[in-house]
């Protein structure tokens, strides 16, 4: 965090008060014309008129000299505060002369000194108010030899009232000053506190945003770098071994540093303390024994150091280093912030690397059911080849056709199962935005629509399409869609015996609505959900002889989820199914 420098009350104060100094000078000269106007009433004895009228003009031109320059003197600190010496002297002569001119020790003029002083102890510092106090006493002391009838006495008892005055003056000035004081820390505590939390904040934020994890390590590093105002900032994670630190992510440090090696975290003293739990500062990274890399940070311009352990659910995951280029000392909040930080960092590579695990173990469960398709089908073609040849084998009688013709329809279904479970292990893989981009669904359609109108025709069903393919428009895998639909249209060629089967598509609100309706044996109520079960199949479906494995509604709804969209099914028994699918249009 860079330090800003911090104003303290007093000269705050001295910049914001000047102004109003300057409004009390304006009250003080009119107040002079006054006394010059209503003097020799008050004091019963005539005033010289000129002097006194020279110094009251003399007092409100340099009043507005300074009240035009206001800008230029509040500019700087310390600008500000030696004018108002200037300004304070100024007033003194003015002050002076005016209870010269009326009276001396004897003016009500005097009395004025108080003011003075007073406003002296609310903008100078102690020792300068009592400096000034001092100056008044001497003051007096002239004016007292200089007019006629100025005694000892009332010197010795109006210096004595000026010190008094300027006692108490700076007593509670003092006291507000350290309230003031204690206040302004406070807030800037706060204020700290408030960043530190903005920056937690909005760095967890960054770093959850992607589930990239050398993304996520560069972005904590880079964050870290800016937020601590440092030269550079390095994450080290551990191996799977955890015994070794490999590089995470880096921000401000050369290729050549970054790839010395990996640190063996028995040899680095650093590293092995961080990782205990322990938060480490090196002054000097190239000096101190205990840092591993010392010639390599030398040539690198790094000087001291800040390493803290990156921990999540007990576990420590790596190390968070900041450097900087200069000697520098972090405090415990700075030991604090990093702390938070590396935790966070924790908490979003974690998620990072679960994801990455996910990813392979998908990955490696698509190639498994790939590979069980695979295995099983060639054993199961060359049965099915053996028996498609039995006949030719030699003459079969009839109840060993009848045998054999089983045998081939069991290894057919045993063909689509297989086809099935790999559809359905394809269906549950993760969702890969990239691969799916916007593809038209007429165009993608048009053979399965074809392949079902032959499939109808062939038995003896009427196919039509009712379509308005205009906005219809999705973002999918082109391949997942006609999944879907030849799904749909197979089940309700399948489960229909006459009449026949209409497709239909549409836009609308934002949508992309495609049905698939049939006349054919329907879906009773209390199986209108499970049909979307894997493996069910309701009773008239079994009843009727058709084919299937009771997986294809499953991988219909899992895709169709996937995609971000929605199927749903109305029916009635014994008149037919209108099947729905909705998705989100990708052509707004
Ligand atoms: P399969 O058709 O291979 O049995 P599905 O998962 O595609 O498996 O369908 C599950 C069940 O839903 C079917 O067995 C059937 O009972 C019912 N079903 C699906 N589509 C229709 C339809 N168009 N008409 C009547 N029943 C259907």
């Amino acid at each position: 965090m860079s330090q800003e420098p911090v104003l303290l009350p007093l000269d705050k104060e001295l910049q914001e008060r000047l102004h109003w100094l300057t409004g009390l000078r304006w009250i003080a000269g009119f107040a002079i014309l006054a006394g010059i106007a209503m003097g020799p009433r008050l004091l019963g004895m005539p005033l010289p008129v000129v002097p006194l009228l020279a110094v009251a003009l003399t007092l409100l031109s340099y009043n507005l000299v300074l009240y035009l320059k206001r800008r230029w003197i509040a500019a700087t600190p310390a600008r500000a505060r030696n004018v108002a010496y200037l300004q304070i002297g100024l007033d003194w002569a003015a002050l002076t002369a005016t209870v010269y001119l009326t009276g001396g020790l004897s003016s009500p003029a005097c009395l004025a000194y108080a003011f003075h002083l007073i406003i002296g102890a609310i903008l100078l510092s102690r020792a300068a108010c009592y400096f000034l106090a001092c100056g008044v006493g001497v003051l007096l002391g002239v004016l007292a030899w200089l007019t006629p009838g100025g005694s000892l006495r009332t010197w010795a008892v109006l210096t004595l009232f000026f010190l008094v005055t300027t006692w108490l003056a700076t007593s509670i000035t003092a006291r507000l000053r350290q309230k003031e004081d204690a206040l302004s820390r406070t807030t800037l505590a706060l204020d700290r506190s408030f960043q530190e939390m903005e920056s937690l904040y909005n760095i967890g934020q960054l770093v959850n945003s992607t589930l990239d994890l050398d993304e996520v390590l560069r972005l904590l590093a880079e964050h870290t770098t800016r937020l601590f105002g440092v030269k550079a900032c390095f994450v080290r994670i551990f191996d799977r071994d955890g015994k070794t630190l490999s590089i995470g992510g880096a921000y401000g440090l050369s290729r050549e540093y970054i790839d010395k090696g990996p640190v063996d975290v028995g040899k680095s003293w650093v590293d092995f303390e961080v990782l205990k739990g322990r938060t480490i500062q090196v002054a000097d990274v190239t000096e101190d024994l205990r840092f591993q890399y010392r010639e390599e940070a030398r040539r690198e311009g790094l000087r001291s150091m800040l390493s803290c352990p990156m921990r999540a659910k007990d576990r420590t995951l790596g190390v968070l280093r900041i450097y900087t280029e200069e000697p520098r000392v972090f405090g415990a909040q700075e030991e604090r912030l990093l702390l938070n930080l590396a935790n966070l960092g924790a908490l979003a590579l974690q998620n990072a690397r679960s994801y990455g695990d996910l990813q392979d173990l998908d990955r490696e469960r698509i190639w498994f059911a790939r590979m069980t398709h695979h295995q099983l089908r060639s054993p199961l073609a060359a049965a099915q080849g053996a028996i498609d040849a039995l006949p030719y084998a030699g003459p079969l009688n009839e109840a060993q056709r009848d045998l054999v013709e089983r045998a081939g329809r069991r290894i057919r279904d045993s063909f689509d199962t297989i086809r099935d479970l790999l559809d359905s292990a394809a269906a549950q893989r993760f969702r890969e935005e990239e691969a799916a981009g916007p593809v038209r669904l007429d165009e993608t359609l048009r053979r399965t629509l074809d392949t079902a109108r032959e499939q109808a025709v062939s038995k003896g069903l009427t196919f039509k399409e009712v379509t308005e393919w205009e906005g219809c428009v999705v973002r999918a895998d082109p391949a997942d869609l006609e999944k879907i639909f030849s799904n749909l249209l197979t089940n309700a060629v399948n489960y229909t015996s006459s009449g026949g089967v209409v497709f239909g598509a549409r836009h609308a609100d934002g949508w992309v609505e495609a049905w698939v309706e049939d006349t054919g044996i329907g879906i009773g109520r209390e199986d209108l959900d499970r049909v979307f079960e894997a493996f069910y199949r309701t009773q008239a479906a079994r009843d009727s002889g058709a084919v299937g494995t009771g997986l294809g509604l499953s991988i219909v709804s899992r895709m169709v989820q996937r995609l971000g969209g929605t199927v749903s099914v109305e029916s009635e028994p014994g008149e037919g199914s209108r099947f729905t699918v909705r998705l989100p249009s990708s052509n707004g």
